[in-house]
């Protein structure tokens, strides 16, 4: 399509200009300039993507349901879709488990650096190696106070802050709290929220009830929901012929925000933690340059590489510079929809649900992490705890919301269900948002993946149907 590749090197070179507005005003000392004249267009655009997602799900998620009509079809795609943003997670967090035991990255950090930090948990609950004891100290509840306030201080993200102010409530819910979470009391409050799962969950129910009702009523809805999805789409589109200059002000915003005046800092903190971040990257680079095209070139037989890329890349620098897959899912749904060339029905029920519940490069990163800070500490993870991980990755990445660093708190369940401490998360934050920024990409690229296989396996099931 001439019109989305001429976009896709707009948007590129848009963001290319950020990251060296970024660079010269951190050489310059225009910080302050930066985050007040330029950032705040970043943020105008990301505030009229998210504007768009939230209502967009509701529309889209209904009009996929009735858009596929049969019930059992419904039924049928739904697992497959479950199903594979299930196995892919899982991947994904074996693959990170793997990169991350066999470089080890934690291993290679600075002793005196190592020794700064405190071990949480009675000493002999943690193997410490070498004889020696780093852990004899309390479990340091101040840090926890810290990392809000350095949070705060950076405003990394109000919707961060917000969930760990809440995660105590909503670990004292019992086993079945995420459950009832799911389903809202109101659904104004779910919008007010940005609670996408209740979202979703009152889409399916409204979806599936429209299928009950007499065909003359049935039309109507369809027919509303059908003409209410087009406008959301043409908002997309004035948006998107704007987006090479918002990305602009998006990427000089951000990486401004990391670096300040002192890119030598940043560059100090980035050598402590270069292996870590080595890692992560090479893990989710492998995710979206071999894993899902290998996906794709298995089961589908018109698969082209650089097209593939070419076809989907305004959704994916979208990604990277907002770090949102929820801000990006309206793009998702464009290109998916108009260059990957797959059915509106397969797109519009399977994109909003991977948005919110498949992030393979989160869950990667969590397991990464996780691994890295026992590392750091000089802790030994068991086998078993090291399938733990594999388990409460899968579930904390399902369990993130698809904003900026909302992966970093849910790590704090992962590290806690292995018995490290959930403060730790302080130690890797400096370089959380850039690995924020590929987590993002994958996570939107794998949910594209999945919607052009479903989209394929259901054309190959209808045509054995009919
Ligand atoms: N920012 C990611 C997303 O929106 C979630 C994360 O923090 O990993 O997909």
């Amino acid at each position: 399509m001439k019109k989305s590749l001429a976009l896709h090197w707009k948007i590129i070179i848009g963001m290319v200009l950020g990251i060296i507005w970024a660079l010269l005003s951190a050489q310059f000392g225009w910080s302050k300039f930066t985050l007040d004249w330029i950032k705040p267009f970043g943020d105008i655009f990301l505030n009229a993507l998210k504007l768009i997602a939230i209502p967009l799900v509701l529309f889209s998620v209904i009009g996929g349901i009735i858009g596929i009509g049969n019930p059992e079809h419904l039924g049928r795609m739904g697992v497959k879709t479950l199903g594979l943003y299930l196995i892919s997670t899982v991947f994904a967090v074996s693959l990170g488990l793997v990169l991350v035991n066999v470089i080890k990255p934690g291993e290679n950090a600075d002793l005196k650096n190592r020794i700064q930090y405190e071990l949480w948990a009675d000493s002999n609950e943690i193997e410490v190696k070498d004889g020696e004891c780093y852990s004899c100290l309390e479990e340091n509840e101040g840090l926890v106070n810290e990392i809000k306030a350095f949070m705060a201080n950076e405003q990394l993200s109000e919707e961060l802050i917000k969930r760990l102010e809440t995660k105590e409530k909503t670990e004292a819910g019992g086993p079945l709290r995420a459950l009832v979470d799911i389903v809202p009391s109101n659904l104004f409050d779910a919008f007010i929220k940005n609670s996408m799962l209740q979202i979703i969950f009152f889409a399916i129910f409204f979806g599936l009830a429209s299928l009950y009702i007499p065909q003359k009523q049935a039309t109507i809805v369809k027919d509303f929901i059908n003409a209410i999805n087009e406008v959301f789409l043409k908002m997309i589109d004035f948006i998107m012929h704007l987006a090479p200059y918002f990305v602009f002000a998006l990427m000089a915003g951000v990486l401004t925000k990391i670096a300040g005046d002192d890119i030598g800092a940043m560059l100090g903190v980035f050598e402590k933690l270069l292996y870590y971040f080595l890692v992560v990257i090479t893990g989710l680079l492998i995710m979206i340059f071999i894993f899902y095209p290998l996906l794709l070139k298995t089961f589908t037989n018109d698969f082209k590489y650089l097209e593939f890329f070419r076809n989907i890349a305004p959704a994916q620098t979208l990604a990277f510079s907002s770090s949102s897959s929820a801000a990006t899912l309206p793009v998702t749904m464009e290109v998916v929809e108009e260059n990957l060339k797959v059915n509106k029905k397969v797109s519009r029920f399977v994109l909003p649900i991977g948005a919110t519940v498949n992030m393979d490069g989160t869950s990667l990163y969590q397991a990464v992490a996780a691994i890295f800070l026992a590392q750091f500490h000089m802790i030994d993870l068991s086998l078993g705890q090291q399938l733990t991980i594999i388990v409460t990755a899968t579930l904390a990445s399902i369990g993130s919301a698809a904003v900026p660093s909302a992966g970093l708190v849910m790590l704090m369940i992962v590290l806690t269900s292995v018995g490290l401490n959930p403060a730790w998360i302080a130690i890797i934050l400096p370089v959380d948002r850039l690995l924020d920024m590929v987590r993002t990409t994958v996570n939107v690229t794998g949910d594209a993946t999945i919607a052009s296989l479903i989209d394929k396996s259901e054309n190959h099931d209808q045509a054995g149907e009919d």
